[in-house]
């Protein structure tokens, strides 16, 4: 049984250890996610996300939570899709990959990710669920002090469904 679940609704108001931030490389705050997650933790992290100097694609960075019932943010770039030709699949990946590392590196037990690139960046949900769900659950093979509960949240119209018709695919359920 793969520790991934689907959950529906806001990451700004869930009690985890860390949600983890769509974010742009500047880390200066956006749309989407990035501009709930800045509304809810407060100004504070825009100070903090100022001295961090971005991220690049495919990278995390952490910081407080501030307001938010969730300790952590950690923050990620993931790709924008152009059609999946440039490596796409390959930056999401490796999105994951750094933010669970960060996540096992912090001792956290319980992450919840937005579906990464599928707002503005373009991404197909139902592909970049099943390289979410390939990528969490290779770490976890791989990877000691992995989070015990790793949710995925659904937040437009019908995303739960797509999210959880790929996880019951790959035989999570
Ligand atoms: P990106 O630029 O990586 O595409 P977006 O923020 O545009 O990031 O969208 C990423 C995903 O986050 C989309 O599926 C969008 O529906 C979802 N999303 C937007 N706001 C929230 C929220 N408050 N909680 C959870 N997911 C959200």
């Amino acid at each position: 049984m793969l520790p991934i679940q689907i959950v529906s609704g806001d990451i700004t108001k869930l009690t985890v250890d860390a949600i983890v931030n769509a974010a742009n490389p500047s880390l200066l705050g956006g749309g989407g996610v990035d501009g709930a997650i800045h509304r809810a933790a407060g100004p504070e992290l825009l100070a903090v996300c100022r001295r961090l100097g971005g991220c690049a694609a495919g990278d995390a960075k952490i910081t407080p939570g501030f307001n938010l019932p969730a300790s952590y943010i950690i923050h990620c770039v993931g790709p924008v899709w152009h059609g999946g030709t440039r490596g796409e699949a390959e930056l999401l990946a490796s999105t994951y990959r750094q933010a669970m590392a960060l996540a096992a590196e912090h001792r956290l037990q319980s992450v919840a990710f937005p579906a990464i690139s599928c707002g503005i960046y373009g991404y197909p949900l139902a592909q970049a669920t099943l390289v979410a769900i390939q990528t969490i659950e290779q770490c976890r093979r791989q990877g000691a002090g992995l989070p015990e509960k790793v949710f995925l949240v659904a937040f437009a119209d019908n995303d739960q469904q797509v999210m959880s018709r790929v996880l019951a695919d790959c035989g999570a359920e």
